[in-house]
C-alpha cells in the first residue's frame, strides 16, 4: 500500500475496489534481458526467467492467480516453472495470492526475517493494518537476511533489507544482460509511511529504520529500476518509451520519498511537542 498516514483513517474505503488500477489487467512485457512484468496496471509483479526455473517477485491481490498465469503464458513461459517466490512488502496487495501460487507451483517462498511472521499469520501481526488487510497465511520456506544472494540458474539477486514501509520491506538488486550490455537493476521498495512515526508501540524503531533504508537506497546506483507499485516508477510511460533505463529517475524518486518521510517526521515531532 502506498498511501500516506493521513489516509489511514479511510483505509476501508481505500482497499481494492477503490483502486481500480490494482485489478485492471496490463500487457505483460519485457523490462530488460530476462526480467519481465506480469502484474496489473498498478500492482507490480516481476518474473525473472532462467532455463532452470523462474523467480516471481510479488503476486498481487487474492484473486490475481489467473491473470498472473495469463501474463506469464503470453510471454511464452509457464507458471509451474516458478521455483522461488519473493515479495517486497508483506501487505495483502502484494502477497494475498502467494499461498495459492505456492501450492500450484511447489515453489519455495523466501521472506525477510521481519516480514516472515506477518506472511505466516496472514497479516494478523502487521503493525499498520487490521482485519481489512488480512490474507491467506503463507508458508515461508526460508528467511532471508540483508546482503544475502539468492541464486537460480544464472540469476543472482542480492537482498537489501529496506524496512519501514512494512517491518521487513525489502529491495533486491541484480545485474541484467540487456542486449549484451550489463546493467545494474534495482527492485526498490519505496519507503512510504503507513503508520505513526513516533510513539508507535507496534513498531518503535520505524523512523530509524526508514532513515537507514533511505541511506542504503541513496548509495545504490541502478541504471534500471522498478518498484512494488507501477505508478511509483512511471511504468506506462516507460513501456511507451520502450526503455526502462532511468538512473536519474531513480535518484529523483528516492529523493522525493525521503523528503516526504522527513516532512512527516517533522510534523509528528511538532505535534508531539504541542501536545505537552
Ligand atoms: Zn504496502
Amino acid at each position: 500500500m502506498r498511501f500516506l498516514l493521513t489516509a489511514l483513517l479511510f483505509l476501508p474505503l481505500l482497499l481494492a475496489d477503490q483502486n481500480p488500477g490494482w485489478k485492471k489487467p496490463f500487457p505483460a512485457h519485457r523490462i530488460a534481458g530476462n526480467i519481465y512484468y506480469v502484474g496489473t496496471e498498478d500492482l507490480a509483479c516481476f518474473l525473472i526467467t532462467n532455463p532452470e526455473g523462474h523467480i516471481l517477485i510479488n503476486t498481487g491481490l487474492a484473486d490475481s492467480t489467473p491473470l498472473l498465469r495469463q501474463s506469464i503464458e503470453k510471454l511464452g513461459f509457464q507458471l509451474k516453472d516458478v521455483k522461488i517466490l519473493l515479495n517486497m512488502q508483506a501487505h495483502f496487495d502484494h502477497v494475498a495470492a502467494m499461498e495459492e501460487v505456492r501450492k500450484l507451483t511447489g515453489a519455495k517462498v523466501y521472506a525477510t526475517e521481519a516480514d516472515a511472521p506477518i506472511m505466516e499469520d496472514g497479516g494478523h501481526s502487521d503493525p499498520a493494518f487490521g482485519p481489512e488487510a488480512y490474507f491467506t497465511p503463507i508458508h515461508v520456506d526460508r528467511r532471508i537476511k540483508d546482503g544475502e544472494v539468492i541464486k537460480l540458474g544464472a540469476t543472482a539477486l542480492t537482498v537489501i533489507t529496506t524496512p519501514g514501509h512494512s517491518r521487513g520491506s525489502v529491495t533486491y538488486t541484480m545485474t541484467v544482460d540487456d542486449n549484451g550490455r550489463k546493467r545494474a537493476v534495482a527492485f526498490a521498495n519505496m519507503g512510504t509511511v503507513v503508520m505513526p512515526l513516533l510513539g508507535n508501540p507496534k513498531y518503535p524503531n520505524i523512523a530509524a529504520d526508514l532513515e537507514q533504508s533511505f541511506a542504503k537506497q541513496q548509495r545504490m546506483k541502478p541504471e534500471i529500476w522498478v518498484a512494488a507499485h507501477a505508478s511509483q516508477y512511471d511504468m506506462e510511460k516507460k513501456v511507451k518509451a520502450g526503455s526502462f533505463v532511468d538512473p536519474q529517475g531513480y535518484k529523483a524518486a528516492i529523493d522525493q520519498y525521503e523528503k516526504s518521510f522527513h516532512q512527516q517526521l517533522a510534523q509528528a515531532k511538532a505535534k508531539a511537542g504541542s501536545s505537552h
